[in-house]
């Protein structure tokens, strides 16, 4: 160590460090730390300053327009697991995505009775915020899909998980009916893109969703996040969740 403070010593003319070198050496040391000890408020101190130097003080006029509204275009879906933050994989800044997060980025049915957290994103989102795309985005091997996959299960039961978890039943009844022989990774990842798919069919029975595409003011959206392969994927047919022909007729 001392060798260094040496060498730095004998530096002619040194200039004073920019703040971004500054944060550099920051990252470099976080880097070095994430791999030690945890210390969740120095992770947090850290981060928070690197976000502060690097973003929001270097775009004064996009924050103070930001603080005064918010606008978002995305409502997204996507599952708690910590690998798959659509923030970081879409690279998406603050103010561009209302978010929610959830065990294996499920949506319910519309029930006012239940999963009124899920209802009431939904709802401000599309009446409140007029966001003009809705994502869902499923990911390789999600451990709430697996879960999914393993019901019943006789010898293990959660408090909350498996009721969750069940709204992809319909999913995974599909995938077993349509792939007989599936099974393993094959079934896992089968059931994780169906899933997305009835997501978005469960996404139609809220009714501000059906107005939203039935006026033209509203797009649903499947992709899929594999971070094996580090690649976002198009779900084939997610272009063509529309109402059903008896929701159109209510209108
Ligand atoms: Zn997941």
């Amino acid at each position: 160590m001392s060798k260094y403070l040496n060498e730095e010593s004998i530096t002619p003319e040194k200039t004073p460090r920019k703040e971004e070198e500054v944060e550099d050496t920051v990252q470099t040391n976080l880097d070095t730390e994430l791999l030690s000890a945890f210390d969740p408020i120095k992770r947090m101190n850290h981060g928070f300053k690197h976000f502060k130097i690097h973003e929001f003080n270097k775009h004064p006029d996009y924050y103070r327009k930001l603080a005064e509204k918010q606008e978002p275009k995305f409502l997204i879906f996507a599952c708690s697991d910590s690998r798959v933050s659509p923030t970081n994989i879409l690279n998406l800044r603050p103010g561009e995505a209302f978010m929610a997060r959830n065990i294996a980025n499920l949506v319910p049915e519309f029930n006012k009775l239940k999963h009124a957290g899920v209802g009431a994103i939904i709802e401000y989102a599309i009446l409140a915020l007029k966001v003009e795309v809705i994502v869902v985005i499923g990911h390789s091997r999600c451990g709430g899909i697996t879960r999914l996959i393993s019901l019943p299960d006789d010898e293990t039961s959660y408090d909350f998980i498996d009721d969750w978890v069940s709204i992809g039943e319909p999913a995974k009844a599909k995938v077993i009916a349509e792939h007989p022989g599936a099974s393993g990774e094959e079934l896992q990842t089968l059931v994780e893109k169906e899933s997305v798919r009835n997501s978005l069919r469960n996404l139609l029975s809220y009714p501000y969703v059906e107005s939203g595409i039935a006026n033209n003011t509203l797009k649903l959206l499947g992709r899929y996040y594999d971070f094996v392969r580090g690649e976002f994927q198009k779900l084939d047919d997610d272009d063509d969740i529309k109402p059903t022909t008896n929701i159109q007729e209510s209108d």
